[in-house]
């Protein structure tokens, strides 16, 4: 059977700057939750992890695309977006528009693991976390 080949796009302030090793995407994706049920019994395999390459103000949404790039590179055809992403990041929606207008061949989705808690509940979290410096992202 041919498998879904997955790759998975993280915000770095949690995984770079909490520490945050990506545990609970992975845990769902084995357990076909959240963002992953749609994957069904499909044969799947995980072709890279990568962070986005930090907030964008300056550099532009443009510099996710390396990222991009390189889980395509070790074939990716699903790119997940984390759920931490999708929770926190005020670029989502321009990341989303320069992802699928040059890689418009990939199953872009937005969500990974299941929310634990409403967006705003983990927004404040990890703003907590930020200013506190902190232990880790782990409850
Ligand atoms: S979605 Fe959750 S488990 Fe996945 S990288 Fe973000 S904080 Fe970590
Ligand atoms: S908030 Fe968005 S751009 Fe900033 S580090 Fe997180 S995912 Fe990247």
């Amino acid at each position: 059977m041919s498998k879904i080949k997955i790759g998975i796009i993280t915000c770095s302030t949690c995984t770079r700057e909490l520490d945050c090793p990506v545990g609970g995407c992975l845990k769902d994706l084995y357990d076909r939750k959240g963002a992953f049920k749609e994957y069904g019994n499909q044969n799947i395999e995980i072709s890279g992890i990568n962070s986005c390459n930090g907030c964008p103000t300056l550099k532009g949404e443009e510099s996710i695309l390396p990222k991009i790039e390189s889980l395509i590179h070790y074939g990716a055809t699903h790119i997940h977006l984390s759920y931490c992403m999708t929770a926190v990041c005020p670029f989502l929606n321009k990341y989303v528009k320069v992802i699928s207008a040059k890689y418009s061949e990939i199953n872009l989705i937005q969500g990974t693991h299941e929310p634990h808690q409403s967006n705003e509940e983990f927004r404040c979290d990890i703003k907590e976390m930020l200013i506190k410096r902190r232990k880790t992202i782990i409850p």
